[in-house]
């Protein structure tokens, strides 16, 4: 008789399932609901709020990661302290380093490829490249970025040469990682702007390469 209980309580959960779809389906309308509690009883300063709300969207993202990596593939100083001192270029070009760990500048070359995984939980250079992406945080990509780098890759899209050395990265809450992809050719007669344009954030994260031509979402 014991089966009857895991049934009873399978019966139980789908019936607390049920009734967890009949409260408000759309989750910014929860969040609405706790932020004005959190007002009311005063723990939450609305302007303090605004502002982080306008930090997330609009002054921290993956454009924040393109300008950097725009600016050393065309100022070779830059670079230079880029790779040496990863935070100090950063700050350099106005950008939050809110989260308080060290940032690693790696780059890739003909010879070096270099990706990014968090294999403990999402750690993600939040200042410069903004919330990490849903795949970056999944335990697929967690854990098969350090099985098999490559095969990840080639779902990704780009197929490493075996002559190519694969570095991969494991970011911690201390240390992050940037990856400064290659400057495609053909994109000589571009200026910094036009090259930010082409930067993705997965080029930074080391899982795509830059295309010499804009990306269909930025068109
Ligand atoms: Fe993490």
């Amino acid at each position: 008789m014991s089966a009857s209980v895991p049934v009873a309580a399978g019966a139980a959960e789908q019936s607390q399932d049920h009734q967890h779809q009949l409260v408000p389906s759309d989750i910014s309308l929860r969040v609405k609901s706790l932020e004005s509690l959190l007002v009311e009883k005063g723990l939450v300063d609305p302007a303090a709020l605004d502002a982080l709300v306008d930090t997330y969207e609009n002054k921290v993202g993956p454009r924040n990661g393109a300008k950097i990596v725009a600016r050393a593939w065309t100022d070779p100083a830059y670079k230079k302290r880029l790779l040496a001192d990863a935070p100090a270029a950063i700050a350099e070009l106005g950008f939050l380093s809110t989260q308080g760990e060290h940032t690693l500048a790696v780059e890739n070359t003909p010879k070096v490829h270099n990706m990014v995984v968090c294999t403990l939980c999402s750690c993600y250079p939040w200042p410069i490249l903004g919330l990490p992406p849903v795949w970056y945080k999944s335990s697929a990509y967690r854990a098969r970025a350090v099985i098999d780098p490559r095969g990840v890759l080639k779902e990704f899209g780009l197929e490493l040469p075996d002559n190519v050395e694969l570095r991969v990265w494991d970011s911690t809450a201390e240390l992050r990682y940037l990856v400064l992809p290659e400057r495609p050719a053909g994109t000589d007669h571009m200026d910094e702007e036009t090259l930010a344009g082409l930067v993705t954030r997965n080029s930074m994260v080391g899982v795509e390469k830059v295309k010499a031509s804009l990306p269909k979402e930025a068109r």
